[in-house]
Parts: C-alpha cells; sequence; structure tokens
C-alpha cells in the first residue's frame, strides 16, 4: 500500500513544509516566532495567517507579502511554488526531541536560534545534534543584530538592505561576529556562510542576521525557508494518500474529554476514520468522532470556540476528539487503519515508537 501511495504523488501538488524554531534558551525563539506572525496589514486582518492547533499557517499570500521588497532586490527571481508554511507554535527543542517517534515526519525544516552577541551555547550544540541525528535541514538566524553598538533600525528591512546603510565600525563588529560564529561551527563539524553568499546549501549552513525585534531579517528567513523547501524537499513535500500523523499533546478538555492535539503531516484524516495511536497500556485503537480547529481570527465572535471539519488535508494543526484516549502518549504517531488493513499489523508499528517515547516519559 506505501508503494501505491507513493506512486500516486505528483510535483506539481506540494503540501505546506512543517518548520520548528530551535536553540539555546534567551536567544529569542519566542520573539522570532511573534515577528513572523505579525503581518504589515492593519486593522486586525491577518492577511490569511490562521492560528491552528500548536502551529501556525502562513499561507503564500502572506509571506509573498512579507517578502516583497527583498524579492525585489533579488537578481534571480524565484517562483513561490508552496501553499505555505506551518510552523510549530511552542519553540525549543522539546516539542522536537520528545517527537521522536520513527515514523512521523513532524518536522521538514528548522530555523536554529543563534544569538549573535553569545555564539554558539550549550543548547545550540545540543539541537545540533538533534539535528544531524534526524537528518532535518535546517538555516540559522543569528539573532540580535540590533544589538550590536550603534546598530540604526530600518524596521522588517531584507537584512542586505539595512546592512548597507550600516556605519563602518558597525560592519565590522558585525563580520567579526560573523566570524567567529563561522570558526565556532566548523568546532562542530559544520561549514557555514552567510545565507546571501551561500553557492551550495548542501555543503554549508545558511547564517541569516536577524533581529526579533525590529523585524531586520525576517523576510529573509521566510524567503529562504520557502526556497530551500521547494527547491531540495519536493519529495517530501508530495501529497501521500496514506497519512503521516503525530500526537503533539494529549489533553483535557471540558465537555470534548481526553483529546489530541496532532499534526497531520501528510495525507487526509476524516471523521469516521478508525485510527491507532501508542498508548502507556497497549495500542490504542478508536474512532474519529470530531476534527477542530480554532475559529478563525476575524470570526472570533461567533459562538463556539471551534470549528469542526468532515475531513482535514494536510499540512495542519487539529484537535482530535475521540473515545479511550486517556492513556494516548505525546509523540506518538498516529495511523489509519483502512477496510483492507491488517489491524495487527498497523499496532504494532505504531508500537513500536514506545520504547523510545517512554524514555522521555520517563525522563519528565
Ligand atoms: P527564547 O527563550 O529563545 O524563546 O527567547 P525569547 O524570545 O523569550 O527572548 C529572550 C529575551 O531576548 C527577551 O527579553 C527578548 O525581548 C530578547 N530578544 C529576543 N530577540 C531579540 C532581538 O532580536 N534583539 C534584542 N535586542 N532582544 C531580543
Amino acid at each position: 500500500r506505501h508503494k501505491e501511495a507513493l506512486a500516486a504523488r505528483s510535483a506539481d501538488d506540494l503540501r505546506s513544509p512543517i518548520c520548528v524554531i530551535l536553540g539555546h534558551v534567551d536567544t529569542g525563539k519566542t520573539k522570532l516566532l511573534d515577528k513572523i506572525r505579525q503581518t504589515n496589514v492593519q486593522g486586525g486582518e491577518a492577511g490569511g495567517i490562521t492560528q491552528q492547533i500548536g502551529a501556525t499557517f502562513f499561507p503564500m499570500s502572506a509571506i509573498n507579502e512579507k517578502t516583497k521588497k527583498l524579492r525585489e532586490n533579488l537578481t534571480k527571481q524565484v517562483e513561490y511554488k508552496l501553499p505555505g508554511l506551518l510552523i510549530i507554535d511552542t519553540p525549543g527543542h522539546e516539542s522536537f526531541s520528545n517527537l521522536r517517534s520513527r515514523g512521523s515526519s513532524l518536522c521538514n525544516i528548522a530555523v536554529l536560534v543563534v544569538d549573535i552577541m553569545h555564539g554558539l551555547e550549550p543548547q545550540t550544540i545540543e539541537s545540533l545534534q538533534l539535528l544531524k541525528d534526524r537528518k532535518t535541514p535546517f538555516v540559522v538566524a543569528l539573532n540580535k543584530i540590533d544589538r550590536l553598538f550603534d546598530w540604526q533600525v530600518y524596521p522588517n528591512y531584507p537584512v542586505q538592505e539595512s546592512l548597507k546603510l550600516q556605519k563602518k565600525h558597525v560592519i565590522k563588529e558585525f563580520n567579526d561576529r560573523v566570524e567567529k560564529t563561522m570558526l565556532a561551527f566548523s568546532e562542530q563539524g559544520l561549514n557555514s556562510c552567510l545565507y546571501y553568499n551561500n553557492k551550495n546549501f548542501s555543503k554549508y549552513v545558511s547564517l541569516i542576521p536577524t533581529s526579533a525585534h525590529t523585524g531586520e531579517g525576517v523576510p529573509d528567513i521566510l524567503h529562504l525557508l520557502v526556497e530551500l523547501s521547494q527547491s531540495r524537499m519536493t519529495d517530501s513535500l508530495m501529497y501521500l494518500s496514506e497519512i503521516e500523523c503525530t500526537v503533539l499533546e494529549v489533553k483535557v478538555i471540558e465537555g470534548l474529554g481526553t483529546t489530541l492535539d496532532i499534526i497531520l503531516s501528510n495525507g487526509i484524516l476524516k471523521e469516521g476514520d478508525k485510527i491507532v495511536v501508542c498508548g502507556t497500556n497497549g495500542p490504542i485503537s478508536t474512532v474519529v468522532r470530531a476534527l477542530l480547529t480554532p475559529q478563525p481570527m476575524r470570526e472570533l465572535r461567533v459562538k463556539g470556540e471551534y470549528v469542526k471539519h468532515k475531513e482535514v488535508k494536510a499540512a495542519l494543526g487539529v484537535k482530535l476528539v475521540a473515545s479511550d484516549l486517556e492513556n494516548a502518549i505525546a509523540g506518538s504517531r498516529l495511523m489509519v487503519i483502512g477496510p483492507d488493513d491488517d489491524e495487527e499489523e498497523i499496532m504494532d508499528a505504531v508500537m513500536e515508537d514506545l520504547t523510545g517515547l517512554m524514555e522521555n516519559v520517563e525522563k519528565k
């Protein structure tokens, strides 16, 4: 069945890549996510950006808007082909390391945040190890450039435009710090360079100077995430007819009972689907009773906290309601049992992940 699903894919119909933000504490992960979420559009209109369960969806229209100035200055024009970008809301590497079920593809691309004033720190190195272990492509946000002495702020500018306007001594300090960071990365066995000097993305990690306070470099992050995803990852971004899904969190919600916050990475999940997830007392087999997402922002006044969906299509974050979820484990893979499937086989496959997940549960 997996082979058939693979054969039916098409490079013309890609899903949104899923992105996580990780790095050392206080480097600005949360702030950067906030800044990316902000829109230039006035009057509360979010430009189509929607808050999902555990994730935020940026439609290509919003990314287009935010990268307009950057793309005007590019010598080589790039056509954006993806529907958008799904960014996981909980920065930090817990959300990443706890979700280690082997079958899951929760994360397609990552942003590793480094404080330009501090360079590589202990959790930066841990994050690097995780990214290496999972072979996740990533870019580095070299954050807090506004803290360089005498930095002049040009809000939301592409970083090269802003750098051009800085004083000589600021550029010197900037270059010194970038140099130091590159050296520290090479001590970790990684080649790196400023992203706009990068001629070989498979050999060099891209450094994107950013400020989560001023928004400088933020267009650059979005542009690079889209460009790298669509030029180098089309294979993992083609729609699959079978689903790839991960349990982010297990939550008790008043009126709904125990629910699962899930990230659907690929495929379509429907109300009434028979599913299997990992449980502390063995595999849990149940039926999807409801699939919920938050109300879009402008419809907040509409009654009811959630919008109900008959079916949902990847990639997105959803709240799943079903019975018997009390012992479900966060990080578990979620699989659907089709009419022709061997339930036992699927249960075994899901439970294969348990060893790794339990280690994490015990550590908590
Ligand atoms: P996290 O722990 O990585 O999520 O870091 P936060 O986003 O909470 O940021 C930690 C601190 O650094 C906060 O006080 C932020 O206001 C500050 N900060 C984050 N990004 C920037 C930046 O680009 N420039 C400056 N000057 N401060 C920043």
